[in-house]
């Protein structure tokens, strides 16, 4: 006798991750090469020594320190296996097989996945010619069934980051019913101060919540943290789909001591967006269209020269991240391998 399971997952791609190849550089998952925050290891190497016990399934402590650097209720926060759980944990609160699930696309490529897990309806809008979050094509795709909006700012892969003016006159103007999300994943590398903050905006507005991770410019990838402010009806429900003890100790310990460790964060993240300007410049100047990009990577639309491009890339021993014959994404690292990066980019045939 053969088990089923479910028929509408057949189709489901499954997140593909970026590759790790020995003795390639990998620039691939837009991680910090520069590992955890150096006051940080020292307390992840403390905490994995209580192992033996779980965690703290209130993650009590961590989320104090962050309602009190936020200035923000406890109530209104849950902390995630990852902010890609709390995705998935938000689609589940929020949706069920009739609901619609707005995103822009391209975009995180764990929102369509999430939306097909919990039976919902993926809706895709468009990037613009620019590469960048179409709000107003958006604002149009909403209907009586969207109950969740992903806003990816800066997108996933493009880099295009949303001002503060056109952000807010998309809040005010989205109809009651759905939750906007914040995808501030990329948030500490961001230094335009056009750009608002989403805590900011969520704190007046009963129907936006936020996104943030410390797996990137914090270096805690392989921890597996992130958290989400959210209405406080919303934070509950996340909290109570999340599956339990998901969010492991030395994780919460390592949260927490990244936190208090802001100036180690603002030094590597100042590095890295001075560099990610140097690479954007140096690749303009080689003819690469590059849009701009407030994260700590940057978008190569090469179409359907991509897979070549990857290959090339590949030969060099860089591992970059391709998707299809769209375009290429490209982690900004240290110097060093960023130059590594810019003479393969050289060297690739213009065409
Ligand atoms: N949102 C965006 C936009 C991302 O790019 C990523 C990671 N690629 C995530 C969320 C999820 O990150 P994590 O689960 O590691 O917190």
């Amino acid at each position: 006798m053969t088990v089923r399971t479910r028929p509408d997952l057949e189709t489901l791609p499954g997140y593909q991750p970026g590759r790790t190849i020995p003795g390639a550089i990998k620039l691939a998952s837009n991680e910090v090469s520069l590992g955890p925050l150096p006051s940080v290891r020292g307390v992840i190497a403390e905490a994995a020594a209580g192992v033996n016990r779980y965690p703290d399934m209130g993650v009590t402590a961590l989320v104090d320190r962050l309602a009190a650097k936020l200035d923000v209720p406890g109530s209104r926060l849950a902390v995630g296996c990852g902010s890609v759980a709390l995705c998935q944990q938000l689609v589940q609160a929020l949706c069920g097989p009739q609901d619609a699930v707005l995103f822009p696309w391209r975009s995180f490529e764990a929102y369509p996945i999430v939306t097909q897990i919990a039976g919902a309806q993926a809706i895709k809008v468009p990037l613009t010619a620019d590469h960048a979050l179409d709000l107003d094509a958006m604002l149009a795709a909403i209907t009586p069934n969207t109950r969740l909006v992903f806003v990816c700012t800066p997108n996933n892969p493009t880099g295009t980051t949303l001002r503060r003016e056109e952000l807010e006159r998309f809040l005010d103007a989205v109809p009651q019913g759905p939750l906007v999300v914040l995808d501030e994943a990329y948030k500490e590398f961001i230094t335009d101060t056009d750009v608002p903050d989403g805590v900011d905006l969520a704190r007046t507005r009963g129907n936006v919540a936020v996104l943030r991770t410390f797996s990137k410019a914090y270096g805690l990838a392989g921890l597996r943290i992130g958290y989400c402010y959210a209405p406080e009806e919303v934070a509950e429900t996340l909290r109570k789909v999340c599956v339990p003890f998901s969010v492991n100790l030395v994780a919460q310990a390592a949260a927490i001591a990244s936190l208090d460790a802001e100036d180690e964060l603002m030094q590597r993240c100042q590095m890295i967006s001075a560099e990610r300007e140097r690479v954007r410049a140096e690749l303009l100047a080689m003819g690469y269209e590059v849009p701009e990009t407030q994260a700590n990577f940057v978008w190569l639309p090469l179409a359907e020269r991509t897979p070549v491009f990857n290959a090339h890339c590949l030969e060099h021993k860089l591992v970059v991240r391709a998707f299809g014959e769209e375009g290429a994404r490209v982690t900004i690292s240290t110097a060093e391998e960023n130059d590594l990066f810019l003479a393969a980019a050289r060297s690739f045939p213009q065409g």
